[in-house]
């Protein structure tokens, strides 16, 4: 059993491939972890990092909460088996699963012990003395998995290992691996393009696309509540249809989605988590309709009229292939009716509570599971903002960007909820989503959701809003404010400089490494490796017209991936707000503008015709004051441009 953590991982082979892209996963302990996703998304790449037998590029890998990246695969404790079985022809199968704890000295009876013992787990204990020639693919595979229990990792890395079986092989080593992994309780980490053996296997799946993941969830979750048009159109057969759309309310405040010439009615109801005036106002959508949520119906109210073109007859149900009036083409799951037929004219419905909406361009969910935003219609009097009958006071930032007595859009993110008791509303519903509570609130008929620690359902819910964090719009809904940045963005350059590094083992190591490497030494009984220093050519960050000396660790990373040649390559830095302060030195600017949102202020502080936002803390400047910047090193965020990728 271990537990497994990857954080902002990134793969760029030596030809310039980015094959895995800002990788992030929390594995449990005995977890079935799936990867899954078409050939060539990268899930080979970063099973074969996990067990070491890829460098890492960039980001931090652990294992039971140690830094991972350096560690031989051997020392990793896992187990990798393959597609193509990698068994010894002249061996017998006792002498397959036996070699690898032959190789490790382990005692003959333990070796024999072990193997016995997994032999019985696969049901082979009668095969032990074969050839694996004179085996069926099947019975190899287990061989290959036998030789990998045998060893008792903590963690078992299965790449593709079914795809040379044939169907029901496959499916009865699906059922197989599964057992496997309730009877072992270790970590399992299974890579495959199918996503069928995706569903039937995985607890948690993490979907891939072009090195980056799309999602990573259940796989109920995945099904209910794909992210994206891809992770939609991935899991579950037939694909699930997809329809451009436009969306528009009729009298009642329901939402009548236009597709071609016909409309169909979505009860307001089933879109509570759409943030329905954004949509409206801003975008093209595309919804999402899976065949099985498609219900063929003789009522003319609300229902598409469509042609089958095709009938698929599967026995027990049958798949319609059909199109609309204006050549949609969708497919139909239903359940076996003889007396359909090619050519015929019938209609379907919807299922509304399976709905799906995306963004045409972005692709990403509208609907999400948790909502991220909700748009309000508002107004601003007399400098205050009145939004569904509550008065907030507006600090001096909105009021400079904001003419008085207009009708305006206000977008609430999650980010913007803060203590307070500007508003009281109750709570009408309740969602437990992985341990947390998605509560319902009722603002005066329209729903704004909030995921607390607790649920209030019942109760009510008292909340103010951080104002730097709205999003705000005129009556034409163009952005008039947006929320204030999160991070300042710098250019910048690495600057070589020789310094005394620290170095054991050969390589360059910073002063915590080396104390871990003297402790494994110590665990081990091994000699605790020789330290030494060498005058090395590296780097400090010049940014802002001054000069930063990064700490060793950071050096370390940086230069393990960019090489000697890290002057060539353009960086960028990045520091949030609340990690620059007033000081009496550092760099020096001049405060251009204040930000006023009520409770906090910002600085928008010029240095050298670069802006920078700097939180207030008490510091009572005006505007035009000279003021120097101490900015926390320690903080400041490196990126690669040519590469694309966060090193620190
Ligand atoms: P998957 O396992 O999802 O099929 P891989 O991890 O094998 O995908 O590959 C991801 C990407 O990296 C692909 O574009 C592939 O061509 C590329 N790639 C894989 N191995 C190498 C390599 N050794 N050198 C260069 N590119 C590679």
């Amino acid at each position: 059993m271990a537990k497994l953590s990857l954080q902002h991982i990134y793969k760029i082979y030596d030809n310039g491939t980015k094959a895995v892209n800002d990788f992030n996963l929390e594995i449990g302990d005995d977890e079935f972890v799936v990867f899954v996703g078409p050939s060539g998304c990268g899930k080979s790449t970063t099973l074969r990092m996990i067990a070491g037998l890829e460098d890492i590029t960039a980001g931090d890998f652990y294992i039971d909460g140690q830094l991972a990246n350096q560690l031989e695969p051997k020392d990793r404790d896992m187990a990798m088996v393959f597609q193509n079985y990698a068994l010894y022809p002249h061996m017998t199968v006792y002498e397959n699963m036996a070699f690898g704890l032959k190789i490790r000295h382990i005692p003959k009876e333990e070796i024999d012990r072990r193997v016995n013992e997994a032999a019985a787990i696969l049901d082979i204990k009668d095969q032990l003395t074969k050839k694996p020639k004179a085996m069926s693919g099947g019975q190899r595979q287990r061989v290959a998995l036998g030789r990998a229990i045998v060893r008792k990792p903590k963690v078992f890395l299965l790449d593709e290992p079914l795809s040379n079986l044939d169907a029901k092989l496959r499916s009865s080593m699906r059922s197989e691996i599964i057992r496997l992994h309730n009877v072992l309780k270790t970590t399992f980490i299974y890579v495959t393009h199918d996503q069928v053996e995706a569903m039937t296997m995985g607890s948690k799946i993490v979907v891939m696309r072009d090195g980056v993941i799309q999602q990573v969830d259940s796989p109920m979750n995945l099904y209910d509540y794909p992210s994206n048009i891809f992770v939609a159109g991935f899991i579950g057969t037939p694909q699930m249809n997809f329809l451009e759309a436009e969306l528009s309310f009729d009298k009642k405040q329901d939402v009548v989605l236009t597709i071609g010439e016909q409309s169909i009615v979505c009860p307001k109801e089933n879109l509570s988590k759409l943030d329905l005036l954004n949509v409206y106002l801003n975008k093209k959508v595309k919804v999402g309709i899976r065949p099985e949520h498609l219900l063929l119906t003789k009522e003319e109210d609300n229902s598409l009229p469509v042609t089958i073109n095709i009938v698929e007859a599967l026995g027990n149900d049958c798949n319609l292939i059909a199109e609309t009036k204006d050549g949609f083409k969708l497919v139909i799951k239903t359940l076996r009716d003889d007396s359909l037929r090619v050519g015929d004219s019938i209609r379907v419905k919807f299922d509304f509570n399976k709905i799906h909406i995306f963004d045409k361009e972005s692709e990403e969910t509208l609907l999400p599971r948790i909502p991220t935003h909700k748009t309000f219609s508002a107004e601003i009097k007399n400098d205050d903002l009145l939004l569904l009958g509550y008065k907030i006071h507006l600090g001096e930032a909105l009021k400079e960007q904001i003419k008085d007595n207009q009708k305006l859009f206000i977008t609430i993110s999650n980010d913007a909820f803060k203590e307070g008791k500007d508003f009281v509303l109750p709570v009408v519903n309740k969602e437990q989503i992985n341990g947390k509570w998605l509560n319902t609130l009722d603002f005066k008929g329209e729903k704004l959701f909030i995921l607390t620690d607790e649920y209030f359902y019942g109760d009510k819910y008292e909340f103010s809003l951080k104002q730097e964090e709205l999003t705000i719009y005129n009556s034409s809904f163009d952005e008039l404010l947006k929320p204030v940045s999160r991070e300042n963005i710098i250019d910048g350059k690495l600057i070589p400089v020789k310094r005394k590094m620290m170095f054991a083992k050969r390589t360059m190591v910073s002063e915590s490494d080396y104390d871990r490497m003297v402790e494994e030494s110590n665990l081990k009984g091994e000699k605790i490796p020789k330290k030494s220093f060498k005058n090395v050519r590296v780097f400090n960050y010049s940014l802002l017209n001054e000069t930063f000396v990064p700490g060793d660790g950071d050096i370390i990373r940086i230069y393990s991936l960019l090489g000697k040649k890290f002057h060539l390559h353009d960086v960028r830095f990045s520091i949030a707000p609340n990690e620059i302060s007033i000081s009496d030195s550092g760099v020096a600017g001049r405060i251009r503008r204040i930000l006023d949102y009520g409770d906090s202020k910002y600085y928008v502080v010029d240095v050298d015709g670069q802006e920078l936002i700097v939180l207030d803390q008490d510091n009572n400047k005006v505007v035009d004051d000279l003021v120097n910047l101490h900015i926390n090193d320690e903080k400041i965020g490196v990126y690669d441009v040519n590469f694309g990728v966060k090193l620190l």
